[in-house]
């Protein structure tokens, strides 16, 4: 299924293009669903006057063939001539009669009545005390001559059934009234008519006389009743001839169409529902807004389909090509799988990716000058050890170092590390640098690696003179005072750990002021250096030989009990002995005093203990008479 986030561009054009067609669909349902609904409607209109019309016409034709009956009857020779004692015109007459209702099946009696009361008529026995001339039929073909009384209804004398009669005075010569000839039909064909002739299902024809009351209808409810009492002020709509009218039945909204008859004063009225031919078309409406809604969606939806392919795709094509191209990948391996829907989108990625190439040049172009310009190596490394960055510094040493770091262990295990890490290598040349390394975040994520090398060969020899400086003694060579002490002590330590002995030669020179008095101060600084020279050639590399000051030195060996140290120092002292130290033509001797002390336990106390000791027994080989050793 699509995913339409409002804030991505396919989201926006779903959003525009189903607002768009359901505008659009919304505009052609009003224009097109209206316009049909009047139609419709006007269509259900016609169909209900046509129905009553048809009514209408059929009702005239029969009530036109009565009065045709009526008045051929009328017209018979022996017709006025009526004798109650003439049997034979009676017979005659009685014959046409019967000829007339087997011609019209619509009639069901055809008769006369006479001024003097009596009714002819076959089949009928008119019930005792019947005076023809106070029936309704007599006295309205009376009233309307000469025009014939057509559609009066009135009640059977006898079976109290409903007719209709036409009828029509017969009047002599002189202008006296015989009688009235008239045929009558029940209502019954009329009504059969007006059940067939429908064409709703809601659709209910009725006739209503003159008095606008209902003449016949299907429900009997309604028969005889003023059009009036089932809906108030129905009888003042019914003003022209024929029209369309609303009323309000019992709730129900009605649409009926009525029509005067020709023939008689009779009205056909055919009502319906309205809700009847509404509510389909409403229905019709709702299907149709429904449909349009969901093919709009289908429209918008390909409609989105459409604009993805050929405009968010290459866009977002072109976004992972600038992406790549930030990467600093190859932009003319990629082009050939962009293809762009138009021109314009093609020129626009074009100038978008040569601005981007021209800008990212530019910063690499700087950053390379920056990188050349300072005075460190620097290397920067991708998570893929690819090369991001390298400056010309690095390019210089990058032998080098490889030869310098070759076989380092620790190398992999700084690759990529989170930490910074900084330490030194030492190049084959005597080169120092110092290596920093520091991990490149972007977001947090780690992206590459940056290595920078710097020259510190300066600083670092410049530490170790100084280092040296305050180690060493100036004149001879020899530990200074300071450090000797220092050793002396860190010695005392291991000794008391590991219980191996340690002896201290405290060494004077003998009457070495007279040696400056003889040969002046520089000669003496030449031999305190000659006789550092050969103390430092006598002892062991791991003894410590020192010049506390003045013409004295102390000698820390470690690991070595007092006889061995007096021993030792024995061989020394008969060395001094023999050996002079030459300066400019001279040869000076210069004999040495020898204090002996050795270190044995914890009880024996502190470096400076052993010192002070070792002291001691050098003023006892003075005492003694120097040239001498003491312990
Ligand atoms: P002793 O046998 O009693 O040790 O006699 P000494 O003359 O050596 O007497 P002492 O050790 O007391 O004197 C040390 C002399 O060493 C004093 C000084 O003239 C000399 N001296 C001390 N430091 C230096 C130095 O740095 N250079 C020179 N040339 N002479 C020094
Ligand atoms: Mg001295
Ligand atoms: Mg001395």
């Amino acid at each position: 299924m699509l995913k339409f986030n409002k804030k991505t561009i396919k989201g926006e054009f779903f959003v525009t293009g189903l607002t768009s067609v359901l505008i659009i669909s919304m505009i052609f349902i009003a224009l097109t669903l209206g316009s049909v609904y009047m139609l419709r409607l006007e269509n259900a209109r016609q169909t209900l006057k046509t129905a009553n019309l048809h009514i209408a016409t059929y009702t005239d034709g029969v009530l036109e063939s009565l009065v045709m009956s009526t008045k051929t009857n009328a017209a018979f020779p022996g017709a006025m001539d009526y004798d109650s004692d003439n049997y034979l015109a009676q017979s005659g007459l009685l014959q046409l009669f019967a000829a007339t209702t087997r011609a019209n099946p619509n009639i069901k009696y055809s008769f006369a009545g006479y001024e003097d009361g009596s009714l002819l008529i076959e089949g009928y026995v008119p019930p005792v005390g019947y005076d023809a001339r106070l029936r309704p039929w007599y006295t309205s073909a009376v009233e309307r001559y000469p025009d014939i009384s057509v559609g009066l209804p009135y009640q059977d004398a006898k079976t109290e059934e409903w007719l209709v009669s036409v009828s029509l005075a017969m009047v002599d010569d002189e202008g006296q009234l015989i009688g009235v000839m008239a045929v009558d039909c029940t209502l019954e064909y009329v009504k059969s008519l007006m059940l067939q002739a429908t064409y709703f299902d809601s659709q209910t024809n009725y006739v209503l006389d003159k008095n606008r009351q209902v003449l016949v209808h299907k429900n009997r409810g309604f028969l005889h009743q003023s059009a009036d009492t089932f809906v108030p002020g129905l009888s003042q709509q019914f003003s022209a001839d024929a029209g369309f009218i609303h009323y309000n039945l019992q709730g129900t909204k009605k649409l009926a169409y009525y029509k005067n008859l020709k023939s008689s004063d009779w009205m056909i009225v055919s009502a319906i529902d309205v809700s009847e031919v509404t509510v389909p078309i409403i229905v019709m409406l709702i299907y149709s807004v429904i449909g349009l809604v969901f093919l709009s969606v289908v429209l918008a939806i390909g409609q989105v389909k459409l604009y993805e392919k050929r405009f968010v795709k290459p866009i977002n094509l072109l976004r992972d090509h600038i992406d790549e191209l930030t990467l600093g990948k190859d932009i003319r391996q990629l082009s050939t799988q962009y293809s762009y829907s138009n021109s314009e989108l093609a020129e626009i990625a074009s100038r978008i990716v040569e601005m981007a190439t021209k800008s990212l040049k530019k910063k690499t172009d700087d950053l390379k000058l920056i990188l050349d310009a300072t005075s460190d190596a620097i290397l920067v490394l991708s998570v893929g050890a690819q090369v991001i960055h390298m400056n010309e510094k690095y390019a210089d040493i990058q032998a080098d170092l490889s030869r310098a770091l070759e076989g380092d262990g620790p190398m992999s295990d700084r690759l990529f590390s989170r930490k910074e890490i900084l330490d030194m290598v030492y190049l084959e040349d005597g080169q120092v640098l110092e290596q920093y390394t520091c991990p490149v975040l972007e977001n947090g994520e780690l992206i590459g690696q940056l290595w920078r090398y710097r020259d510190v060969t300066d600083r670092v020899r410049a530490e170790e003179n100084l280092k040296k400086l305050a180690t060493t003694d100036e004149l001879t060579g020899l530990w200074n005072r300071r450090y000797f002490l220092e050793r002396g002590v860190v010695e005392v330590g291991v000794q008391g750990r590991t219980g191996l002995p340690l002896s201290l030669l405290f060494i004077d020179l003998d009457y070495f002021k007279r040696v400056n008095d003889t040969y002046g101060h520089m000669a003496g600084d030449e031999v305190l250096r000659c006789v550092a020279k050969m103390l430092r050639s006598s002892v062991r590399s791991t003894d410590l030989a020192a010049r506390l000051g003045g013409e004295e030195f102390c000698v820390l060996l470690p690991n070595t009990h007092l006889v061995a140290a007096i021993q030792l120092t024995e061989k020394l002292r008969a060395y001094f002995d023999v050996h002079a130290c030459p300066v400019s033509d001279e040869q000076i001797r210069c004999t040495i005093s020898v204090g002996v002390a050795t270190y044995t336990s914890e009880n024996d106390g502190s470096f400076e203990d052993l010192l002070a000791k070792a002291d001691q027994a050098c003023y006892r080989a003075k005492d003694n008479g120097r040239n001498c050793v003491a312990s």
